[in-house]
């Protein structure tokens, strides 16, 4: 890697040092494998800013800041079950331990093993760059992420158990290791339903509950080597189906 890396101490400097032509840099799984699509002549290491690393439960609410790693929220006391699920989507041991929570989110790749959960889970996302710090919903991040490109994602918060939140994920892949060609999330929050889906080659999709069938039929799926679009279409559809039924379930018991 031939390009300039800078260290900040602080959010705030992290911030300042992001012009055109740099990246962050959290855990390097994503930016420094071959072939990879970060591109970018100077990256801002993540590593050793203060505030991004913090795990906080309190009631309602996880705050995990977006440092943490995989194998340390695993290990965190007051993690949502839901969300360890979801963590051990990966199943490298290599990996868990270097990719970090944010670098997955920012990835917002088709085959991600955190996004559809935290979709579903109505998880929201702590933002800062030059214009200020921001909490939104990681639905409308997903939508404004070509203007978000700078931004420093600075944790995630998530509804804790004790919220009344259920999720239910699924990963289907041809073995752990192997890339997910579907990762299908819902989750339910008093009468409130929401879908999370990861489809591999074709995108990050938010189905509406109410009429998931009209803006699913809308979504580009694609025939791949992972399946065909019929395929895809048939398993999606059975498994929320499946998941609603758990969900909808007398007090939720079946989940
Ligand atoms: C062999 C291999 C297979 C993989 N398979 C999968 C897979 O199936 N599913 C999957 O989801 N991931 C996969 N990954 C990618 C990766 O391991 C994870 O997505 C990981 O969580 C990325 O985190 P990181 O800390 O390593 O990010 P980095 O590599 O450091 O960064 C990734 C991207 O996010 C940006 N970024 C990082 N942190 C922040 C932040 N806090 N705010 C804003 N932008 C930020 C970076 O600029 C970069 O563009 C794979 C990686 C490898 C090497």
């Amino acid at each position: 890697m031939n390009c300039e890396f800078y260290s900040p101490a602080s959010i705030d400097e992290a911030v300042a040092m992001m012009k055109d032509g740099c990246a962050y840099f959290a855990g390097g799984t994503e930016t420094e494998h071959l072939n990879s699509r970060v591109e970018a002549s100077a990256f801002i290491l993540l590593r050793g800013v203060a505030g991004l690393t913090g795990i906080e439960a309190s009631g309602e609410d996880v705050r995990i800041g977006s440092m943490v790693t995989f194998t340390r929220a695993l290990k965190a006391p007051g993690i949502p079950e839901y969300f360890r699920e979801a963590l051990h989507f990966c199943g490298s041991l290599q990996k868990r331990n270097m990719a970090t929570i944010g670098g997955n989110i920012a990835s917002w790749r088709c085959d991600s093993y955190l996004i559809p959960t935290l979709l579903a889970a109505g998880a929201q996302v702590e933002l800062a760059d030059e214009t200020g710090r921001c909490t939104m919903p990681l639905e409308e991040y997903g939508q404004k992420r070509d203007s978000l490109k700078k931004a420093l994602i600075t944790a995630v918060i998530l509804p804790s158990e004790a919220s009344g939140v259920k999720v239910l994920s699924k990963r289907y892949a041809n073995t752990v290791e192997s890339h997910a060609y579907l990762t299908i999330a819902m989750g339910k929050k008093e009468d409130a339903f929401r879908i999370g889906l990861a489809i591999k080659g074709s995108g990050i999709f938010t189905p509406d509950i109410t009429n998931w069938g009209v803006s699913w039929k809308m979504a580009d799926v694609k025939d791949d080597m992972f399946g065909s679009e019929a395929y895809k279409r048939y398993l999606t559809g059975t498994t929320l189906d499946d998941m609603y039924e758990k969900l909808s379930g007398e007090g939720g018991d079946q989940v």
